[in-house]
Protein backbone atom coordinates (compact mmCIF):
# COMPACT_ATOMS: atom_id res chain seq x y z
CA UNK A 1 0.00 0.00 0.00
CA UNK A 2 2.71 2.38 0.54
CA UNK A 3 3.90 1.96 -2.56
CA UNK A 4 0.85 3.26 -4.11
CA UNK A 5 1.57 6.13 -2.84
CA UNK A 6 5.13 6.66 -3.09
CA UNK A 7 4.81 9.38 -5.99
CA UNK A 8 3.76 11.87 -3.79
CA UNK A 9 5.94 10.57 0.06
CA UNK A 10 7.70 13.63 -0.80
CA UNK A 11 4.88 16.33 -1.41
CA UNK A 12 3.78 18.21 0.90
CA UNK A 13 -0.05 18.21 1.48
CA UNK A 14 -1.46 21.22 0.03
CA UNK A 15 -5.35 21.69 -1.10
CA UNK A 16 -6.73 22.46 -4.10
CA UNK A 17 -7.32 26.23 -2.32
CA UNK A 18 -3.48 26.13 -1.26
CA UNK A 19 -3.86 25.10 2.72
CA UNK A 20 -1.28 23.04 3.68
CA UNK A 21 -2.00 20.61 6.24
CA UNK A 22 1.42 19.22 8.17
CA UNK A 23 0.72 14.96 8.25
CA UNK A 24 2.70 13.29 11.38
CA UNK A 25 2.69 10.16 12.66
CA UNK A 26 1.78 7.92 15.94
CA UNK A 27 4.61 5.65 16.89
CA UNK A 28 5.33 3.82 20.31
CA UNK A 29 7.57 0.92 19.85
CA UNK A 30 11.05 0.99 17.85
CA UNK A 31 9.84 -1.58 15.50
CA UNK A 32 7.65 2.09 14.25
CA UNK A 33 10.75 3.78 13.78
CA UNK A 34 11.90 3.00 10.45
CA UNK A 35 8.25 4.44 8.97
CA UNK A 36 9.68 7.83 9.90
CA UNK A 37 11.53 7.58 6.25
CA UNK A 38 9.22 5.56 4.42
CA UNK A 39 6.08 7.12 5.05
CA UNK A 40 6.82 10.64 4.54
CA UNK A 41 5.76 11.77 7.99
CA UNK A 42 6.92 15.34 8.89
CA UNK A 43 7.45 14.00 12.32
CA UNK A 44 5.98 11.86 15.43
CA UNK A 45 3.12 13.71 16.38
CA UNK A 46 2.33 11.35 19.51
CA UNK A 47 5.06 8.74 20.76
CA UNK A 48 2.84 6.45 23.47
CA UNK A 49 5.24 6.02 25.79
CA UNK A 50 3.45 3.64 27.83
CA UNK A 51 3.91 0.68 25.36
CA UNK A 52 7.55 0.62 25.69
CA UNK A 53 6.00 -0.43 29.37
CA UNK A 54 3.33 -2.68 28.51
CA UNK A 55 5.65 -5.02 26.25
CA UNK A 56 8.31 -5.26 30.04
CA UNK A 57 7.78 -7.70 32.79
CA UNK A 58 8.71 -5.14 35.13
CA UNK A 59 9.50 -1.69 35.31
CA UNK A 60 12.20 0.04 33.02
CA UNK A 61 14.68 1.36 34.51
CA UNK A 62 15.55 4.85 33.94
CA UNK A 63 18.78 4.40 31.98
CA UNK A 64 17.15 2.19 29.78
CA UNK A 65 14.81 4.46 29.44
CA UNK A 66 17.42 6.74 28.45
CA UNK A 67 19.12 4.73 25.95
CA UNK A 68 15.23 4.07 23.99
CA UNK A 69 14.49 8.15 23.76
CA UNK A 70 17.40 8.47 22.25
CA UNK A 71 17.16 6.08 19.69
CA UNK A 72 13.71 7.59 19.00
CA UNK A 73 15.50 11.10 18.51
CA UNK A 74 18.25 9.69 16.75
CA UNK A 75 15.70 8.38 14.36
CA UNK A 76 13.81 11.54 14.26
CA UNK A 77 17.17 13.60 12.24
CA UNK A 78 16.19 16.98 13.64
CA UNK A 79 12.39 15.91 12.87
CA UNK A 80 10.09 17.24 16.07
CA UNK A 81 9.00 14.10 18.57
CA UNK A 82 6.03 14.08 20.54
CA UNK A 83 6.64 12.28 23.60
CA UNK A 84 3.67 11.54 25.69
CA UNK A 85 3.91 10.80 29.25
CA UNK A 86 2.56 7.67 30.63
CA UNK A 87 -1.08 6.82 29.64
CA UNK A 88 -1.51 4.06 31.85
CA UNK A 89 -4.86 3.12 33.72
CA UNK A 90 -7.97 2.04 32.52
CA UNK A 91 -7.61 -0.62 29.48
CA UNK A 92 -3.39 -0.12 30.18
CA UNK A 93 -2.79 -1.64 33.23
CA UNK A 94 1.44 -2.24 33.66
CA UNK A 95 1.64 -5.98 34.70
CA UNK A 96 4.08 -5.10 37.48
CA UNK A 97 1.58 -2.69 39.23
CA UNK A 98 -1.52 -3.61 40.96
CA UNK A 99 -4.47 -2.50 39.16
CA UNK A 100 -6.78 -0.82 41.24
CA UNK A 101 -10.34 -2.09 41.61
CA UNK A 102 -12.59 0.27 40.05
CA UNK A 103 -16.30 0.58 39.10
CA UNK A 104 -15.10 2.42 35.69
CA UNK A 105 -11.88 2.48 34.68
CA UNK A 106 -11.85 4.67 31.86
CA UNK A 107 -13.33 7.57 33.96
CA UNK A 108 -10.90 6.69 36.67
CA UNK A 109 -7.45 6.98 38.74
CA UNK A 110 -4.99 6.78 35.21
CA UNK A 111 -2.58 9.07 32.79
CA UNK A 112 -1.88 12.01 34.50
CA UNK A 113 -3.90 11.22 37.43
CA UNK A 114 -1.72 8.56 38.57
CA UNK A 115 1.24 10.83 37.40
CA UNK A 116 0.43 13.75 39.69
CA UNK A 117 -0.95 11.58 42.57
CA UNK A 118 2.43 9.36 42.82
CA UNK A 119 5.25 11.23 41.16
CA UNK A 120 8.14 9.40 41.37
CA UNK A 121 7.28 7.43 38.17
CA UNK A 122 6.61 10.62 36.04
CA UNK A 123 9.91 12.20 37.53
CA UNK A 124 11.93 9.40 36.29
CA UNK A 125 10.60 9.74 33.15
CA UNK A 126 11.11 13.54 32.67
CA UNK A 127 14.45 12.97 33.60
CA UNK A 128 15.16 10.42 30.94
CA UNK A 129 13.77 12.15 28.48
CA UNK A 130 15.97 15.47 29.02
CA UNK A 131 18.80 13.02 29.31
CA UNK A 132 17.83 11.28 26.38
CA UNK A 133 17.83 14.94 24.35
CA UNK A 134 20.83 15.82 25.75
CA UNK A 135 21.33 19.33 24.11
CA UNK A 136 18.40 18.70 21.46
CA UNK A 137 14.68 20.14 21.45
CA UNK A 138 12.21 17.94 23.21
CA UNK A 139 8.73 17.95 23.60
CA UNK A 140 6.48 16.51 25.74
CA UNK A 141 2.81 16.18 25.64
CA UNK A 142 0.60 15.16 28.86
CA UNK A 143 -2.60 12.96 28.41
CA UNK A 144 -5.57 13.07 29.82
CA UNK A 145 -5.28 16.72 31.32
CA UNK A 146 -8.84 17.72 32.24
CA UNK A 147 -8.56 20.89 34.12
CA UNK A 148 -5.96 23.84 33.67
CA UNK A 149 -4.91 23.07 37.44
CA UNK A 150 -3.91 19.34 36.53
CA UNK A 151 -1.40 21.03 33.31
CA UNK A 152 -0.07 23.34 36.15
CA UNK A 153 1.25 20.78 38.24
CA UNK A 154 2.23 18.81 35.63
CA UNK A 155 4.46 21.81 34.40
CA UNK A 156 5.69 22.76 37.57
CA UNK A 157 7.14 19.04 37.93
CA UNK A 158 9.05 19.58 34.51
CA UNK A 159 9.94 22.78 36.12
CA UNK A 160 11.48 20.98 39.21
CA UNK A 161 13.10 17.97 36.97
CA UNK A 162 14.58 20.97 34.81
CA UNK A 163 16.41 22.39 38.04
CA UNK A 164 17.43 19.22 39.39
CA UNK A 165 18.96 18.26 36.04
CA UNK A 166 21.04 21.61 35.89
CA UNK A 167 22.19 21.05 39.54
CA UNK A 168 24.04 17.72 38.50
CA UNK A 169 25.49 19.23 35.63
CA UNK A 170 23.25 17.36 33.16
CA UNK A 171 22.65 18.78 29.44
CA UNK A 172 19.43 20.95 29.64
CA UNK A 173 17.53 20.60 26.07
CA UNK A 174 18.07 23.44 23.85
CA UNK A 175 14.05 24.12 23.55
CA UNK A 176 11.64 22.49 25.65
CA UNK A 177 7.62 22.57 24.36
CA UNK A 178 5.04 21.13 26.83
CA UNK A 179 1.95 20.54 25.44
CA UNK A 180 -1.40 18.76 26.67
CA UNK A 181 -3.55 16.37 25.18
CA UNK A 182 -6.95 17.64 24.80
CA UNK A 183 -8.98 14.25 25.03
CA UNK A 184 -11.82 15.81 27.66
CA UNK A 185 -14.44 17.74 27.00
CA UNK A 186 -14.01 19.95 30.06
CA UNK A 187 -10.80 20.95 28.94
CA UNK A 188 -12.24 22.66 25.76
CA UNK A 189 -14.12 24.91 28.41
CA UNK A 190 -10.66 25.55 30.35
CA UNK A 191 -10.43 29.24 31.30
CA UNK A 192 -8.18 31.26 28.32
CA UNK A 193 -5.39 31.51 30.64
CA UNK A 194 -4.64 27.65 30.47
CA UNK A 195 -4.33 27.84 26.06
CA UNK A 196 -2.24 31.11 26.70
CA UNK A 197 0.18 29.04 28.96
CA UNK A 198 0.03 25.61 27.22
CA UNK A 199 2.47 25.02 24.92
CA UNK A 200 0.37 23.33 22.35
CA UNK A 201 -2.78 21.21 22.30
CA UNK A 202 -3.51 17.99 20.55
CA UNK A 203 -6.97 16.29 19.93
CA UNK A 204 -7.26 13.09 21.38
CA UNK A 205 -10.04 11.98 19.80
CA UNK A 206 -10.70 8.31 20.21
CA UNK A 207 -11.13 9.23 23.91
CA UNK A 208 -12.50 12.75 23.16
CA UNK A 209 -15.46 11.22 21.22
CA UNK A 210 -15.76 8.77 23.84
CA UNK A 211 -16.37 11.28 26.25
CA UNK A 212 -18.46 13.72 24.25
CA UNK A 213 -21.12 11.16 23.16
CA UNK A 214 -20.85 9.20 26.51
CA UNK A 215 -20.18 5.82 24.32
CA UNK A 216 -17.05 2.92 25.27
CA UNK A 217 -14.60 3.21 22.54
CA UNK A 218 -14.12 -0.28 23.22
CA UNK A 219 -17.76 -0.90 22.61
CA UNK A 220 -18.48 -1.54 19.16
CA UNK A 221 -22.23 -1.57 19.60
CA UNK A 222 -22.39 2.40 21.31
CA UNK A 223 -19.64 3.44 19.39
CA UNK A 224 -20.54 3.13 16.23
CA UNK A 225 -23.81 4.72 16.62
CA UNK A 226 -21.99 8.15 16.72
CA UNK A 227 -20.61 9.90 13.69
CA UNK A 228 -17.19 11.89 13.58
CA UNK A 229 -18.54 13.79 11.65
CA UNK A 230 -21.90 14.63 13.79
CA UNK A 231 -22.23 18.20 13.76
CA UNK A 232 -22.39 18.52 17.47
CA UNK A 233 -18.65 16.85 17.93
CA UNK A 234 -17.34 18.78 14.62
CA UNK A 235 -18.76 22.04 16.76
CA UNK A 236 -16.57 21.27 19.54
CA UNK A 237 -13.68 20.58 17.05
CA UNK A 238 -14.67 24.49 15.78
CA UNK A 239 -15.01 25.79 19.43
CA UNK A 240 -11.44 24.15 20.55
CA UNK A 241 -9.74 25.48 17.02
CA UNK A 242 -11.26 28.68 18.03
CA UNK A 243 -10.09 29.32 21.29
CA UNK A 244 -6.36 28.15 20.07
CA UNK A 245 -6.48 30.63 17.14
CA UNK A 246 -7.50 33.57 19.60
CA UNK A 247 -4.35 32.39 21.89
CA UNK A 248 -2.68 31.23 18.69
CA UNK A 249 -1.80 27.88 20.67
CA UNK A 250 -0.25 25.12 17.25
CA UNK A 251 -3.49 22.76 17.53
CA UNK A 252 -3.35 19.13 15.97
CA UNK A 253 -5.55 15.71 16.36
CA UNK A 254 -3.69 12.63 17.05
CA UNK A 255 -6.91 9.73 17.38
CA UNK A 256 -7.70 7.38 14.58
CA UNK A 257 -9.90 9.59 13.14
CA UNK A 258 -7.06 11.37 12.00
CA UNK A 259 -6.00 8.63 9.35
CA UNK A 260 -9.32 8.42 8.28
CA UNK A 261 -9.13 10.08 4.60
CA UNK A 262 -12.89 11.20 4.95
CA UNK A 263 -12.52 12.91 8.03
CA UNK A 264 -9.13 14.14 7.81
CA UNK A 265 -10.68 16.13 5.01
CA UNK A 266 -13.16 17.59 7.35
CA UNK A 267 -10.77 18.02 10.23
CA UNK A 268 -8.85 20.60 8.06
CA UNK A 269 -12.08 22.05 6.23
CA UNK A 270 -12.86 23.07 10.27
CA UNK A 271 -9.31 24.36 10.93
CA UNK A 272 -7.08 21.79 12.09
CA UNK A 273 -4.05 22.04 9.99
CA UNK A 274 -1.95 19.44 11.42
CA UNK A 275 -3.08 15.42 11.70
CA UNK A 276 -1.26 12.90 13.27
CA UNK A 277 -1.54 9.37 12.27
CA UNK A 278 -0.42 5.25 12.03
CA UNK A 279 2.07 5.81 9.49
CA UNK A 280 0.07 3.24 6.40
CA UNK A 281 -2.29 6.55 7.00
CA UNK A 282 -0.43 8.95 5.63
CA UNK A 283 -0.45 8.34 1.89
CA UNK A 284 -4.08 7.76 1.48
CA UNK A 285 -5.27 10.94 3.27
CA UNK A 286 -2.64 13.55 2.04
CA UNK A 287 -4.14 11.92 -1.74
CA UNK A 288 -7.22 13.26 -0.24
CA UNK A 289 -6.22 16.39 1.26
CA UNK A 290 -4.38 17.07 -2.60
CA UNK A 291 -7.72 16.82 -4.39
CA UNK A 292 -10.18 18.85 -2.17
CA UNK A 293 -10.70 22.52 -1.73
CA UNK A 294 -11.13 23.02 2.07
CA UNK A 295 -13.20 26.09 1.84
CA UNK A 296 -16.02 24.27 -0.55
CA UNK A 297 -15.64 21.86 2.26
CA UNK A 298 -16.11 24.38 5.02
CA UNK A 299 -19.53 25.83 3.10
CA UNK A 300 -20.75 22.15 2.53
CA UNK A 301 -20.42 21.38 6.57
CA UNK A 302 -22.32 24.46 7.25
CA UNK A 303 -25.31 24.15 4.83
CA UNK A 304 -25.41 20.57 6.36
CA UNK A 305 -25.34 21.84 10.05
CA UNK A 306 -28.15 24.76 9.01
CA UNK A 307 -29.90 21.93 6.93
CA UNK A 308 -30.46 20.49 10.73
CA UNK A 309 -28.40 17.03 8.95
CA UNK A 310 -27.06 14.85 12.23
CA UNK A 311 -23.95 14.18 10.07
CA UNK A 312 -22.16 15.97 7.32
CA UNK A 313 -20.96 12.70 5.80
CA UNK A 314 -23.58 12.25 3.33
CA UNK A 315 -22.90 15.67 2.13
CA UNK A 316 -19.18 15.37 1.83
CA UNK A 317 -19.94 11.88 -0.02
CA UNK A 318 -21.81 13.74 -2.32
CA UNK A 319 -18.93 16.15 -2.55
CA UNK A 320 -16.04 13.56 -2.99
CA UNK A 321 -18.01 11.59 -5.11
CA UNK A 322 -18.48 14.73 -7.61
CA UNK A 323 -14.79 15.29 -7.55
CA UNK A 324 -14.72 11.77 -9.30
C1 LIG B 1 -6.87 9.48 21.86
O1 LIG B 1 -7.46 9.32 22.92
O2 LIG B 1 -7.42 9.88 20.81
C2 LIG B 1 -5.42 9.19 21.74
C3 LIG B 1 -4.73 9.56 20.69
O3 LIG B 1 -4.83 8.51 22.75
P1 LIG B 1 -5.05 6.95 23.05
O4 LIG B 1 -5.75 6.37 21.83
O5 LIG B 1 -3.71 6.38 23.29
O6 LIG B 1 -5.93 6.99 24.25
MG1 LIG C 1 -6.45 8.98 24.79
Amino acid sequence: AQERYSSIRDRPAITKDGKTVNLLMNAGLMADLPSLDSSGAEGVGLFRTELQFLVRNKMPKRSELVVLYKRVLDAGHGKRVVFRTLDIGSDKVLPYMKPTDEPNPALGWRAIRVGLDKPGMMRMQLQALMRAAGGRPLTIMFPFVAQFEEYRAARAEVEKTLERERRLGHPLPEVLDVGAMLETPSLAFAPQKFFDEVGFLSIGGNDLKQFFFAADRENERVRKRYDTLNVSFLSLIERIVERCETSKTPLSFCGEDAGRPIEAVCLAAIGIRSLSMRPASIGPVKSLLLRVDLDALRKIIADARHRGDQSVRPAVMAYLRDLG
